[in-house]
Protein backbone atom coordinates (compact mmCIF):
# COMPACT_ATOMS: atom_id res chain seq x y z
CA UNK A 1 0.00 0.00 0.00
CA UNK A 2 2.65 2.43 0.64
CA UNK A 3 4.66 1.46 -2.47
CA UNK A 4 1.61 2.38 -4.24
CA UNK A 5 0.97 5.83 -2.10
CA UNK A 6 4.19 6.77 -3.09
CA UNK A 7 3.95 6.06 -6.78
CA UNK A 8 1.36 7.47 -6.72
CA UNK A 9 2.56 10.75 -4.91
CA UNK A 10 5.26 10.83 -7.93
CA UNK A 11 3.26 10.24 -10.35
CA UNK A 12 2.98 13.43 -12.95
CA UNK A 13 -0.20 13.80 -15.13
CA UNK A 14 -1.08 15.61 -18.49
CA UNK A 15 -4.27 15.22 -19.87
CA UNK A 16 -7.50 16.70 -21.16
CA UNK A 17 -10.98 16.41 -19.74
CA UNK A 18 -13.73 17.29 -21.96
CA UNK A 19 -16.76 18.57 -19.47
CA UNK A 20 -20.56 18.64 -20.56
CA UNK A 21 -23.09 21.65 -20.29
CA UNK A 22 -23.37 21.62 -16.43
CA UNK A 23 -20.97 19.08 -15.32
CA UNK A 24 -18.06 19.99 -12.94
CA UNK A 25 -14.75 18.68 -12.68
CA UNK A 26 -13.59 18.83 -8.58
CA UNK A 27 -9.79 18.29 -8.03
CA UNK A 28 -8.47 17.92 -4.46
CA UNK A 29 -4.81 18.75 -4.52
CA UNK A 30 -2.93 18.37 -1.17
CA UNK A 31 0.66 19.19 -2.25
CA UNK A 32 1.92 22.42 -2.50
CA UNK A 33 3.63 21.78 -5.59
CA UNK A 34 2.19 23.76 -8.74
CA UNK A 35 -0.60 22.12 -10.61
CA UNK A 36 -1.74 23.50 -13.72
CA UNK A 37 -5.51 24.23 -14.90
CA UNK A 38 -5.70 25.74 -18.34
CA UNK A 39 -9.17 26.21 -20.28
CA UNK A 40 -8.64 25.04 -24.14
CA UNK A 41 -12.44 25.10 -25.46
CA UNK A 42 -15.46 26.67 -23.88
CA UNK A 43 -16.40 28.28 -20.76
CA UNK A 44 -15.68 27.49 -17.74
CA UNK A 45 -15.58 28.93 -14.29
CA UNK A 46 -13.76 28.00 -10.80
CA UNK A 47 -16.29 28.87 -7.68
CA UNK A 48 -17.69 32.01 -10.07
CA UNK A 49 -14.35 33.18 -11.34
CA UNK A 50 -14.17 32.71 -15.37
CA UNK A 51 -11.25 30.88 -16.45
CA UNK A 52 -9.45 32.80 -19.48
CA UNK A 53 -8.87 30.60 -22.71
CA UNK A 54 -5.60 29.61 -22.95
CA UNK A 55 -4.34 30.98 -19.60
CA UNK A 56 -3.05 28.29 -17.08
CA UNK A 57 -3.76 28.97 -13.66
CA UNK A 58 -1.47 27.32 -10.55
CA UNK A 59 -3.78 26.42 -7.91
CA UNK A 60 -1.28 24.21 -5.37
CA UNK A 61 -2.86 23.09 -2.15
CA UNK A 62 -5.98 23.61 -2.99
CA UNK A 63 -9.30 21.66 -3.55
CA UNK A 64 -12.06 23.04 -6.33
CA UNK A 65 -14.21 22.76 -8.87
CA UNK A 66 -14.35 23.93 -12.55
CA UNK A 67 -17.67 24.20 -13.12
CA UNK A 68 -19.08 24.69 -16.85
CA UNK A 69 -22.68 25.80 -18.22
CA UNK A 70 -22.44 25.33 -21.94
CA UNK A 71 -19.36 22.70 -21.71
CA UNK A 72 -15.73 23.04 -22.46
CA UNK A 73 -12.05 21.00 -21.94
CA UNK A 74 -9.89 21.63 -19.46
CA UNK A 75 -6.30 20.92 -19.53
CA UNK A 76 -4.39 19.92 -16.50
CA UNK A 77 -1.11 19.06 -15.34
CA UNK A 78 1.19 18.66 -12.83
CA UNK A 79 1.43 16.11 -9.41
CA UNK A 80 -0.98 13.72 -9.93
CA UNK A 81 -4.26 15.20 -7.25
CA UNK A 82 -5.30 13.24 -4.18
CA UNK A 83 -8.64 13.05 -6.52
CA UNK A 84 -10.36 14.12 -9.57
CA UNK A 85 -13.52 13.22 -10.86
CA UNK A 86 -16.26 14.47 -12.80
CA UNK A 87 -19.60 14.90 -12.05
CA UNK A 88 -23.45 15.93 -13.44
CA UNK A 89 -25.20 16.30 -10.78
CA UNK A 90 -24.30 19.60 -8.75
CA UNK A 91 -26.62 22.50 -7.16
CA UNK A 92 -25.12 24.86 -9.34
CA UNK A 93 -28.95 25.60 -11.10
CA UNK A 94 -30.34 26.68 -7.67
CA UNK A 95 -27.23 28.39 -6.40
CA UNK A 96 -27.38 30.41 -9.56
CA UNK A 97 -31.50 30.67 -9.54
CA UNK A 98 -31.05 32.57 -6.32
CA UNK A 99 -28.26 34.87 -7.36
CA UNK A 100 -30.53 36.17 -10.13
CA UNK A 101 -32.93 36.87 -7.28
CA UNK A 102 -30.42 38.91 -5.56
CA UNK A 103 -29.61 40.84 -8.75
CA UNK A 104 -33.27 41.52 -8.97
CA UNK A 105 -33.25 42.96 -5.59
CA UNK A 106 -30.17 45.14 -5.95
CA UNK A 107 -31.40 46.69 -9.51
CA UNK A 108 -34.91 47.63 -7.70
CA UNK A 109 -33.08 49.17 -4.86
CA UNK A 110 -30.70 51.09 -7.00
CA UNK A 111 -34.19 52.32 -8.49
CA UNK A 112 -35.63 52.89 -5.31
CA UNK A 113 -32.50 54.67 -3.76
CA UNK A 114 -32.60 51.87 -0.72
CA UNK A 115 -29.87 49.62 0.07
CA UNK A 116 -29.21 45.89 -1.73
CA UNK A 117 -29.65 42.60 -0.34
CA UNK A 118 -27.50 41.78 2.96
CA UNK A 119 -26.71 37.94 2.74
CA UNK A 120 -25.65 35.55 5.41
CA UNK A 121 -24.27 32.12 4.90
CA UNK A 122 -25.27 30.30 7.72
CA UNK A 123 -24.17 26.42 8.33
CA UNK A 124 -22.39 23.90 9.82
CA UNK A 125 -18.39 23.55 9.59
CA UNK A 126 -17.47 22.22 6.11
CA UNK A 127 -20.87 23.02 4.48
CA UNK A 128 -19.28 25.60 1.94
CA UNK A 129 -19.91 28.98 3.15
CA UNK A 130 -16.71 30.29 2.51
CA UNK A 131 -17.06 29.31 -1.24
CA UNK A 132 -20.52 30.37 -1.55
CA UNK A 133 -19.97 33.76 -0.64
CA UNK A 134 -16.75 33.86 -2.88
CA UNK A 135 -19.33 32.46 -5.68
CA UNK A 136 -22.32 34.32 -4.95
CA UNK A 137 -19.83 37.86 -4.84
CA UNK A 138 -17.85 36.60 -8.17
CA UNK A 139 -21.57 36.54 -9.80
CA UNK A 140 -22.62 39.63 -8.71
CA UNK A 141 -19.46 41.58 -9.58
CA UNK A 142 -19.78 39.77 -13.07
CA UNK A 143 -23.58 41.38 -13.60
CA UNK A 144 -21.73 45.12 -12.69
CA UNK A 145 -21.75 44.93 -8.99
CA UNK A 146 -19.73 45.88 -6.35
CA UNK A 147 -20.59 43.99 -3.25
CA UNK A 148 -19.10 44.23 -0.05
CA UNK A 149 -17.86 40.92 1.37
CA UNK A 150 -17.71 40.32 4.64
CA UNK A 151 -15.87 37.85 6.65
CA UNK A 152 -16.94 36.58 10.64
CA UNK A 153 -15.14 33.30 10.24
CA UNK A 154 -12.37 34.10 12.80
CA UNK A 155 -11.03 30.78 12.68
CA UNK A 156 -9.99 30.57 8.90
CA UNK A 157 -9.71 34.08 8.24
CA UNK A 158 -10.18 34.26 4.09
CA UNK A 159 -9.83 38.32 4.02
CA UNK A 160 -6.50 38.64 6.69
CA UNK A 161 -5.27 36.54 8.90
CA UNK A 162 -7.09 34.40 10.92
CA UNK A 163 -8.47 36.35 14.62
CA UNK A 164 -9.76 38.83 12.45
CA UNK A 165 -13.59 40.25 11.76
CA UNK A 166 -12.77 41.65 7.83
CA UNK A 167 -14.52 43.39 4.94
CA UNK A 168 -13.61 44.00 1.12
CA UNK A 169 -14.91 45.71 -1.38
CA UNK A 170 -15.26 43.59 -4.69
CA UNK A 171 -14.70 45.40 -7.47
CA UNK A 172 -13.59 42.54 -10.20
CA UNK A 173 -13.52 38.86 -9.38
CA UNK A 174 -11.74 37.34 -6.94
CA UNK A 175 -8.08 35.81 -8.54
CA UNK A 176 -9.02 32.08 -8.43
CA UNK A 177 -4.97 31.78 -7.03
CA UNK A 178 -4.66 34.70 -4.49
CA UNK A 179 -8.15 34.98 -3.05
CA UNK A 180 -9.24 38.18 -1.97
CA UNK A 181 -7.46 41.58 -2.76
CA UNK A 182 -5.13 42.47 0.37
CA UNK A 183 -5.25 46.14 -0.95
CA UNK A 184 -8.16 47.97 0.72
CA UNK A 185 -9.84 45.12 3.82
CA UNK A 186 -11.52 46.82 6.50
CA UNK A 187 -9.95 44.91 9.68
CA UNK A 188 -10.49 44.51 13.45
CA UNK A 189 -9.10 41.76 15.63
CA UNK A 190 -10.19 39.59 18.22
CA UNK A 191 -6.95 38.02 18.60
CA UNK A 192 -8.25 34.22 18.90
CA UNK A 193 -9.24 31.60 16.09
CA UNK A 194 -12.72 31.26 18.10
CA UNK A 195 -14.94 33.89 19.27
CA UNK A 196 -15.74 31.75 22.45
CA UNK A 197 -12.66 32.79 23.70
CA UNK A 198 -14.21 36.53 24.18
CA UNK A 199 -17.49 36.33 23.00
CA UNK A 200 -18.22 39.99 23.95
CA UNK A 201 -15.15 41.32 22.37
CA UNK A 202 -16.20 39.63 18.76
CA UNK A 203 -19.75 41.14 19.41
CA UNK A 204 -18.30 44.52 20.24
CA UNK A 205 -16.15 44.29 17.07
CA UNK A 206 -18.81 43.25 14.86
CA UNK A 207 -21.25 46.17 15.94
CA UNK A 208 -18.08 48.41 14.86
CA UNK A 209 -17.57 46.46 11.27
CA UNK A 210 -21.68 47.25 11.05
CA UNK A 211 -21.36 50.62 11.64
CA UNK A 212 -18.75 51.41 9.51
CA UNK A 213 -20.23 49.31 6.52
CA UNK A 214 -23.44 51.23 7.26
CA UNK A 215 -21.83 54.44 7.02
CA UNK A 216 -19.96 53.59 3.67
CA UNK A 217 -22.82 52.62 1.88
CA UNK A 218 -25.16 55.70 2.94
CA UNK A 219 -22.07 58.09 1.09
CA UNK A 220 -22.54 55.61 -2.09
CA UNK A 221 -25.71 54.19 -3.98
CA UNK A 222 -23.88 51.55 -5.75
CA UNK A 223 -22.18 49.94 -2.74
CA UNK A 224 -25.62 50.35 -1.18
CA UNK A 225 -27.50 48.45 -3.77
CA UNK A 226 -24.89 45.80 -3.88
CA UNK A 227 -25.42 44.62 -0.34
CA UNK A 228 -23.12 42.49 1.42
CA UNK A 229 -22.15 39.11 1.16
CA UNK A 230 -21.35 37.63 4.96
CA UNK A 231 -19.28 34.11 5.45
CA UNK A 232 -20.03 33.16 8.70
CA UNK A 233 -18.78 30.80 11.86
CA UNK A 234 -19.13 27.23 11.36
CA UNK A 235 -20.31 27.45 15.07
CA UNK A 236 -23.94 27.00 15.67
CA UNK A 237 -24.87 25.46 18.30
CA UNK A 238 -25.38 27.65 21.91
CA UNK A 239 -23.61 30.49 22.17
CA UNK A 240 -22.43 29.67 18.60
CA UNK A 241 -25.75 30.54 17.69
CA UNK A 242 -26.55 33.79 19.53
CA UNK A 243 -23.36 34.85 18.12
CA UNK A 244 -24.45 34.43 14.79
CA UNK A 245 -28.20 35.94 15.49
CA UNK A 246 -25.87 38.91 16.78
CA UNK A 247 -24.23 39.53 13.56
CA UNK A 248 -27.78 38.88 11.43
CA UNK A 249 -28.73 41.73 13.44
CA UNK A 250 -26.05 43.88 13.78
CA UNK A 251 -25.42 43.38 9.88
CA UNK A 252 -28.57 44.01 9.14
CA UNK A 253 -28.82 40.70 6.55
CA UNK A 254 -32.24 39.96 5.60
CA UNK A 255 -31.59 37.53 3.39
CA UNK A 256 -29.94 34.45 5.32
CA UNK A 257 -28.56 31.42 3.60
CA UNK A 258 -28.79 28.23 5.34
CA UNK A 259 -26.80 25.70 4.11
CA UNK A 260 -27.32 21.53 5.15
CA UNK A 261 -29.26 21.59 8.35
CA UNK A 262 -32.76 21.56 8.31
CA UNK A 263 -32.80 21.90 12.05
CA UNK A 264 -30.94 25.19 11.72
CA UNK A 265 -33.28 26.09 8.83
CA UNK A 266 -36.43 26.26 11.15
CA UNK A 267 -34.82 27.22 14.22
CA UNK A 268 -33.63 30.58 12.45
CA UNK A 269 -36.91 30.81 10.35
CA UNK A 270 -39.04 30.46 13.96
CA UNK A 271 -36.33 33.33 14.95
CA UNK A 272 -37.37 35.94 11.77
CA UNK A 273 -41.29 34.74 11.21
CA UNK A 274 -42.45 38.18 12.60
CA UNK A 275 -40.09 40.08 10.55
CA UNK A 276 -41.13 40.59 6.79
CA UNK A 277 -38.53 42.31 5.32
CA UNK A 278 -36.13 38.98 6.47
CA UNK A 279 -36.20 36.41 3.83
CA UNK A 280 -34.61 32.82 5.39
CA UNK A 281 -33.61 30.42 2.38
CA UNK A 282 -32.53 27.34 2.57
CA UNK A 283 -29.48 25.64 -0.06
CA UNK A 284 -28.43 22.43 -0.72
CA UNK A 285 -24.82 21.79 0.23
CA UNK A 286 -22.78 20.41 -2.55
CA UNK A 287 -21.28 17.02 -2.76
CA UNK A 288 -17.87 18.49 -3.98
CA UNK A 289 -17.51 20.20 -0.50
CA UNK A 290 -14.45 18.53 1.15
CA UNK A 291 -14.48 18.10 4.89
CA UNK A 292 -11.57 19.05 7.07
CA UNK A 293 -9.99 17.81 10.49
CA UNK A 294 -9.08 19.76 13.57
CA UNK A 295 -5.24 19.56 12.04
CA UNK A 296 -6.43 20.67 8.40
CA UNK A 297 -8.03 23.39 9.80
CA UNK A 298 -5.05 24.06 11.99
CA UNK A 299 -2.80 23.53 9.02
CA UNK A 300 -4.62 25.91 6.79
CA UNK A 301 -4.75 29.02 9.59
CA UNK A 302 -0.83 28.55 9.63
CA UNK A 303 -0.79 28.84 5.80
CA UNK A 304 -2.84 32.21 5.81
CA UNK A 305 -0.16 33.28 8.19
CA UNK A 306 2.31 32.44 6.11
CA UNK A 307 0.61 33.88 3.25
CA UNK A 308 0.14 36.96 4.94
CA UNK A 309 3.97 37.39 5.55
CA UNK A 310 5.04 35.32 2.31
CA UNK A 311 2.35 35.61 -0.40
CA UNK A 312 1.87 32.36 -2.91
CA UNK A 313 3.65 30.81 -5.57
CA UNK A 314 2.42 33.55 -7.99
CA UNK A 315 2.91 36.68 -5.68
CA UNK A 316 5.39 35.86 -3.94
CA UNK A 317 6.79 38.26 -0.98
CA UNK A 318 9.69 39.26 0.75
CA UNK A 319 8.84 40.14 4.80
CA UNK A 320 11.50 41.33 7.10
CA UNK A 321 13.06 41.07 10.31
CA UNK A 322 13.60 43.50 12.48
CA UNK A 323 14.30 44.35 16.05
CA UNK A 324 13.41 46.56 18.33
CA UNK A 325 13.66 48.14 22.06
CA UNK A 326 10.88 46.04 23.71
CA UNK A 327 10.24 49.19 25.80
CA UNK A 328 9.16 50.74 22.84
CA UNK A 329 6.87 48.66 21.93
CA UNK A 330 3.36 48.93 23.31
CA UNK A 331 1.88 45.73 23.71
CA UNK A 332 -1.51 45.50 24.86
CA UNK A 333 -4.50 42.09 25.75
CA UNK A 334 -7.92 43.09 25.25
CA UNK A 335 -10.03 41.15 28.12
CA UNK A 336 -8.68 39.81 31.43
CA UNK A 337 -7.81 36.12 30.63
CA UNK A 338 -10.29 33.63 32.10
CA UNK A 339 -12.76 34.79 34.28
CA UNK A 340 -12.85 33.14 37.91
CA UNK A 341 -15.54 30.94 38.25
CA UNK A 342 -18.62 32.12 39.79
CA UNK A 343 -18.02 29.38 42.63
CA UNK A 344 -15.12 30.83 43.90
CA UNK A 345 -16.86 34.05 44.35
CA UNK A 346 -18.94 35.31 47.48
CA UNK A 347 -22.71 34.43 47.06
CA UNK A 348 -24.10 37.26 44.49
CA UNK A 349 -20.66 38.59 43.08
CA UNK A 350 -20.19 38.44 39.38
CA UNK A 351 -16.85 37.74 37.73
CA UNK A 352 -14.51 40.89 37.55
CA UNK A 353 -12.93 39.99 34.88
CA UNK A 354 -14.17 42.78 31.85
CA UNK A 355 -13.97 41.11 28.45
CA UNK A 356 -13.12 44.67 26.92
CA UNK A 357 -10.47 45.70 29.42
CA UNK A 358 -7.24 47.09 28.05
CA UNK A 359 -3.88 45.43 29.54
CA UNK A 360 -0.34 47.07 28.54
CA UNK A 361 2.18 43.92 28.98
CA UNK A 362 5.63 44.24 29.10
CA UNK A 363 7.03 42.47 26.04
CA UNK A 364 8.15 39.23 27.62
CA UNK A 365 9.22 35.75 26.47
CA UNK A 366 5.34 34.54 26.53
CA UNK A 367 5.23 36.89 23.22
CA UNK A 368 7.30 34.63 21.09
CA UNK A 369 5.77 33.34 17.68
CA UNK A 370 2.66 35.42 18.76
CA UNK A 371 0.86 37.18 15.70
CA UNK A 372 0.35 41.14 17.11
CA UNK A 373 -2.08 43.40 15.41
CA UNK A 374 -0.50 46.87 14.47
CA UNK A 375 -3.30 48.67 15.55
CA UNK A 376 -4.33 52.74 13.50
CA UNK A 377 -5.65 53.60 17.05
CA UNK A 378 -4.00 57.14 17.59
CA UNK A 379 -4.04 56.70 21.73
CA UNK A 380 -4.32 53.64 23.78
CA UNK A 381 -7.90 53.95 24.71
CA UNK A 382 -9.06 53.75 21.12
CA UNK A 383 -7.63 50.30 20.38
CA UNK A 384 -10.30 48.77 20.83
CA UNK A 385 -13.03 50.33 18.64
CA UNK A 386 -10.07 51.44 15.97
CA UNK A 387 -9.05 48.69 13.15
CA UNK A 388 -6.39 47.71 12.31
CA UNK A 389 -2.73 47.81 9.78
CA UNK A 390 -2.26 44.63 9.75
CA UNK A 391 0.35 42.24 12.21
CA UNK A 392 3.56 41.33 12.97
CA UNK A 393 4.94 38.27 13.65
CA UNK A 394 7.32 38.21 17.19
CA UNK A 395 10.33 35.68 16.38
CA UNK A 396 11.86 36.17 20.20
CA UNK A 397 12.05 38.44 23.29
CA UNK A 398 16.02 38.76 24.57
CA UNK A 399 15.27 40.08 28.12
CA UNK A 400 18.71 40.30 29.02
CA UNK A 401 19.14 42.90 25.86
CA UNK A 402 16.03 44.01 26.71
CA UNK A 403 14.83 43.45 22.59
CA UNK A 404 12.06 42.32 20.97
CA UNK A 405 12.62 40.62 17.21
CA UNK A 406 10.00 40.04 14.86
CA UNK A 407 8.91 39.46 11.46
CA UNK A 408 7.29 42.41 9.46
CA UNK A 409 5.43 42.62 5.73
CA UNK A 410 7.67 45.53 5.24
CA UNK A 411 10.75 47.42 6.51
CA UNK A 412 10.76 50.84 7.91
CA UNK A 413 8.80 52.09 10.88
CA UNK A 414 5.53 50.33 11.94
CA UNK A 415 1.84 51.85 10.75
CA UNK A 416 1.10 52.35 14.04
CA UNK A 417 2.32 52.59 17.88
CA UNK A 418 -0.28 50.14 19.48
CA UNK A 419 0.14 46.20 19.23
CA UNK A 420 -2.67 43.55 20.15
CA UNK A 421 -1.84 40.58 21.38
CA UNK A 422 -3.96 37.54 21.72
CA UNK A 423 -3.91 33.71 21.65
CA UNK A 424 -2.49 33.36 18.04
CA UNK A 425 0.57 31.83 17.50
CA UNK A 426 2.40 30.42 14.39
CA UNK A 427 5.44 28.58 14.06
CA UNK A 428 6.53 30.57 11.14
CA UNK A 429 10.23 31.42 10.27
P1 LIG B 1 -15.72 26.34 7.48
O1 LIG B 1 -16.96 26.71 8.22
O2 LIG B 1 -14.98 25.27 8.16
O3 LIG B 1 -14.86 27.52 7.14
P2 LIG B 1 -17.08 26.15 4.97
O4 LIG B 1 -18.46 25.75 5.26
O5 LIG B 1 -16.84 27.60 4.75
O6 LIG B 1 -16.13 25.63 6.09
P3 LIG B 1 -15.66 25.80 2.51
O7 LIG B 1 -14.40 26.37 3.04
O8 LIG B 1 -16.47 26.63 1.59
O9 LIG B 1 -16.57 25.31 3.72
O10 LIG B 1 -15.41 24.40 1.78
C1 LIG B 1 -14.55 23.42 2.32
C2 LIG B 1 -13.56 22.95 1.25
O11 LIG B 1 -14.26 22.32 0.17
C3 LIG B 1 -12.74 24.07 0.62
O12 LIG B 1 -11.41 23.62 0.50
C4 LIG B 1 -13.38 24.27 -0.74
O13 LIG B 1 -12.44 24.76 -1.67
C5 LIG B 1 -13.84 22.87 -1.08
N1 LIG B 1 -14.99 22.84 -2.00
C6 LIG B 1 -16.15 23.50 -1.86
N2 LIG B 1 -17.01 23.23 -2.88
C7 LIG B 1 -16.36 22.35 -3.69
C8 LIG B 1 -16.68 21.66 -4.91
N3 LIG B 1 -17.86 21.81 -5.50
N4 LIG B 1 -15.76 20.82 -5.42
C9 LIG B 1 -14.56 20.65 -4.82
N5 LIG B 1 -14.19 21.25 -3.68
C10 LIG B 1 -15.06 22.09 -3.12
Amino acid sequence: DLDDHEENAQKEIDECHALKKHQELRIECSSTESFLIRLDEGTAEIFGAELHRGVSINVAGQKLAVFTWQGCKIHVKGKKPESMYIVSETPMISYMNAHTILNNKRKAALDSGKRGPHCIFLGPTDCGKSTMSRMFCNWAVRSGWEPMVVDLDVGQGSISAPGCVAATPIESPVDIEEGYPLEMPLVYFLGHATPSDNPELYKFLVDRLAGLLQRRAEADPKAAASGLIINTLGWIEGLGYELQIHSILSLKADNIFVLEQDRLYSQVSAEFKDKKEVEVIKLIKSGGVVKREKEDRRQSREQRIHDYFYGTASNPLVPVTQTARADQLMVYRIGGGPRAPSSTLPIGAQSVADPLRLTNLPASAELSQSLLAVSHAPSADQILSTNIAGFILVKDVDAARGTVTYLSPSPGNLPGRYLVTGSIRSSLN
